[in-house]
């Protein structure tokens, strides 16, 4: 046994291997160590392994899920080898002592789940691999659980944004990658794009792949990847996989990590949901729907008829608050089809997934209805409708095959209906017959022994059988008492008689031919079910496209929120701006959210928010953002209006200081990611700073800041709302015509700081500092004492005209770089002054000498 486990665990490499014995998985070596810590279960020894005991730790097969989700949580992979013949088989091929064959039959990870209490309902579970060939990326992502499968082509330096999107639960790369992201290595040959145009149109079973698009071969080397690694972990059932949905990375806004991050869009900074912007805007009522709504936040639109087709779908829903009630009161009462068919394909479908297929589609069938016969529909409900209806074949069948709410586990039978195949029918009547006469027998038995406390009983061992207690066994014990004696007990004594056995045996065959049956019924309909699974993946999309507008025009109608307008052109006018997450926390406090105006254009691209801490500034900031991704999303917006341009890349950076949680350098992160914005924000970007510079001394800070404001003003030219406390910047102003000034104001009243989170025009009056510091209860002696020292440095500033004296001679940016790029480099012009081809390797070597002698 213990060679055959070492082959398998060999096979399984780094995953724990499941090993299975009887009614359990066992764990041995490091394995059970491993297991046995993360599990809480008691870790023992079995036999002895190189002279020393095995340590071996188990867990019950029927509890393996739970379990199995602990250890995937804790980041491991879990192997399961099962048995692979009888130990009847064994030991009639192979003599009495035979060691039963096993084979794995399944790699458990965190990316390829299909269980329902593995998963959460409302997110989705990505895979994701990476490949990479003629000198493009690309990403393949599946969720196993659904069969959604997207290859996207990412435009270049955008990898990490993609991967951050798809917030997946596995990313999957060629060995030797040096991607920080990913979680798992696979032989780069599984990366080969030609292997993996093989591979697509195998699965697909398609000669060509035209009909999904232009792939290229990055993507191809990802798909390949991705199917190569999926098939491994299924051990041959490859899981199904719908036709890919080939893109772009640039067709939606592209939002970097730290960006998501930062805006808590999906995930809030703690890493839960709530919280976050998803939590605050979901009000979707099938888990189909919240995997939808997530998606669409994580990947808002580029295109504006796209766009427009969302919004109007909403604003209908939103306009007829009758229609959206029943429409969501219908969705409320359906089963996750989706996931339903994912189970089913990937081969652990149960009789209640079918049920559920059943009440989905015809829960579908009856909404497409409904919907369909709406007057002045928006297009994209026209379109959608038609999809919800046309499974009545399989609804017919599925509501004639089985029971109303059929079980998890078909091993007992029960889940086909009566009525839908007579000769099963006959069966249980015979069953149902066979019981009935042993129930006569019984009585029978009783009158003949005179004993009312005998019992006809069953179990596993005996089959039916006379139960008695041992006061009453001597009657039964006699030779000619016709009973045969099979077992005592404490108290009871059991017998059988011929007349029972011969009932029993009908008994039992019929139930067994029944449950044989029910098994070929059920295999039936799960191939019908499967060879429909394409358009049922089809009908659980446009039920949660439905789910989605309906839950947004909800949100817009609590929340009384407008419809935006998209334009081509880079402006941004919101009126009346809220923050839906701080607004509820307000709210909740029983406070009263104030909105504010954000109305960037093209001469006024540039906002430098002043004022007091604690005064809005963040929130201002944010609240604008995520009214952005809300809009392109194509949903309502938090603001009495809003006509935005396209924002093509959105970022969102956050000075060091609020950031100190996560531990790293953190001054380093924040100049980092500013760097990141300063390389890649275009003039169709949204990019929001606050307190930039703030991870550093002050002169340091301010320096750095003046500089990015500079940069970003003068060359990305993209619209940006930058928060400080650097009051100096203001100065900016005067050489900055795209800039403008722009304070949350503040007053003191009667000693008191009153923050009126009130955005308006114009450089903050003062920082009040140390209004905020007695605020927060900082003691009075020690404001006294800050007051003072505070008069000193400010009576110092004034005399040499604070620690921004002097900025005023700098030469503008602008010129700068200009002069940058003239200046004169001897080393770029002996470079331009070598005609490589022309070289002989003598030359070369001479000219490399000369070369590190330029100055
Ligand atoms: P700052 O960035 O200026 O330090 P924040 O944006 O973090 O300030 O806001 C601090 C707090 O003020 C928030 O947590 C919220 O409670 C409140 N607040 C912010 N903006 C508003 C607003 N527009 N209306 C009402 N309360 C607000």
């Amino acid at each position: 046994m213990m060679a055959q486990y070492l082959k398998l665990k060999a096979d399984a490499q780094d995953c724990l291997l499941f090993y299975r014995m009887g009614d359990f998985f066992e764990l041995f070596f490091d394995d059970a160590k491993i297991a046995s810590g993360v599990l809480d279960i008691a870790l023992t020894a079995r036999g002895e392994h190189e002279g020393a005991k095995i340590p071996m730790c188990g867990v019950p097969v029927h509890a393996a899920t739970g379990y199995l989700q602990r250890l995937i949580k804790a980041g491991h992979r879990v192997a399961i080898a099962e048995q692979t013949e009888s130990p009847e088989a064994a030991r009639k091929a192979r003599g009495s002592k035979a060691l039963v064959d096993r084979a794995i039959v399944r790699v458990v990870t965190a990316g390829t789940l299909t269980e329902e209490a593995l998963l959460d309902a409302r997110t989705a579970n990505w895979c994701v691999a990476v490949g990479e060939a003629a000198g493009g990326v690309a990403i393949a992502a599946a969720d196993v659980s659904t069969g959604r499968f997207e290859i996207v082509e990412v435009a270049a330096g955008a990898l990490s944004a993609e991967l951050a999107r798809f917030a997946a639960a596995e990313v999957v790369a060629a060995e030797g990658s040096t991607l920080t992201e990913a979680t798992t290595l696979r032989p780069r040959a599984d990366f080969d794009s030609a292997r993996g145009e093989d591979r697509l149109k195998r699965l697909h079973g398609v000669a060509t792949l035209d009909g999904y698009g232009t792939i290229g071969r990055a993507g191809l080397a990802a798909a390949g990847g991705l199917i190569a690694y999926l098939d491994h972990t299924a051990k041959g059932a490859l899981p199904f996989l719908r036709p890919p949905a080939v893109t772009r990375s640039d067709r939606a806004m592209a939002i970097d990590a730290a960006t998501r991050e930062s805006l808590e869009i999906c995930v809030a900074q703690g890493g839960g949901r709530a919280g976050s912007l998803l939590d605050a805007v979901d009000r979707t009522v099938t888990g189909a729907g919240a995997r939808a709504l997530a998606a669409d936040l994580s990947a808002p639109l580029m295109e504006v008829a796209a766009i427009e087709a969302r919004l109007a779908l909403v604003a209908h829903f939103h306009d007829d608050a009758g229609l959206r009630e029943r429409v969501r009161a219908a969705l409320r009462a359906l089963p996750d089809i989706g996931r339903a068919i994912g189970r089913i394909a990937a081969g652990r479908g149960s009789p209640r997934d079918l049920g559920q297929l059943r009440d989905g589609l015809d829960g579908a069938w009856r909404l497409g209805e409904t919907l369909g016969r709406l007057q002045d529909a928006p297009p994209l409900l026209t379109d959608t409708a038609p999809r919800l209806r046309g499974h009545g074949e399989l609804i017919d069948l599925l509501t004639r095959a089985l029971v109303p709410s059929p079980p998890i586990d078909a091993a007992q039978g029960g889940y086909v209906a009566e009525g839908y195949d007579a000769a099963l029918d006959d069966l249980r009547d015979a069953g149902a017959g066979g019981r009935r006469a042993i129930a006569a027998l019984e009585a029978e038995y009783r009158t003949r022994t005179g004993t009312t406390a005998l019992k006809i009983r069953h179990n596993g061992v005996l089959g039916y059988h006379i139960e008695v207690p041992a006061r009453a066994a001597d009657a039964l014990m006699a030779a000619d008492s016709g009973f045969t004696h099979r077992q005592t007990l404490a108290g009871v004594v059991r017998f059988n008689a011929p007349e029972l056995h011969e009932v029993a045996v009908k008994v039992s065959q019929a139930g067994a031919h029944a449950l044989a049956a029910e098994a070929a019924h059920l295999e039936e309909l799960t191939a019908r079910a499967l060879g429909m699974r394409e358009a049922i993946a089809d009908t659980a999309d446009a039920l949660a496209r439905i789910d989605v507008a309906a839950a947004l025009a909800e949100r817009a109608a609590e929340g009384g929120w407008a419809r935006p307008t998209l334009v081509d052109h880079a402006c941004f006018e919101v009126i009346g701006g809220r923050h839906p997450v701080v607004e509820a926390a307000v709210a909740r406090g029983g406070g009263r959210f104030v909105a504010n105006d954000c109305t960037l254009s093209e001469s006024s691209r540039l906002w430098l928010v002043t004022g007091p801490n604690m005064g809005g500034k963040s929130t201002f900031l944010r609240q604008n953002a995520l009214i952005a991704v809300l809009a392109q999303a194509g949903s309502f917006v938090p603001a009495t209006s809003a006509t935005l341009g396209l924002v093509d890349r959105l970022f969102s950076r956050v000075g060091a200081s609020d950031n100190l949680a996560r531990g790293r350098s953190t001054f380093m992160v924040e100049m980092v990611e500013t760097a990141a914005i300063l390389a890649q924000a275009t003039p169709r970007s949204f990019v929001i700073l606050d307190e930039v510079g703030r991870g550093t001394s002050t002169y340091d800070g301010l320096a750095i800041a003046w500089a990015v404001v500079e940069a970003i003003h003068d060359d990305n030219r993209c619209r940006c709302l930058f928060a400080t406390h650097y009051h100096e910047l203001t100065r900016l102003a005067e050489r900055c015509d795209a800039l403008s000034l722009h304070n949350v104001r503040a007053r003191e009243w009667k000693g008191e700081l009153v923050l009126l989170h009130e955005v308006a025009e114009g450089p903050a009056d003062r920082s009040y500092g140390l209004a905020v510091a007695r605020l927060a209860g900082l003691p009075p002696l020690t404001i006294k004492r800050a007051k003072s020292v505070l008069d000193k440095l400010e009576a110092g500033r004034a005399k040499t005209g604070g620690i921004a004296a002097g900025l005023d001679d700098l030469p503008l940016f602008a010129a700068m770089q200009v002069e940058d790029a003239a200046a004169t480099d001897p080393l770029r012009d002996a470079l331009d002054a070598i005609d490589v081809d022309a070289l002989s390797p003598r030359d070369a070597l001479d000219a490399l000498y000369r070369l590190k002698t330029v100055s």
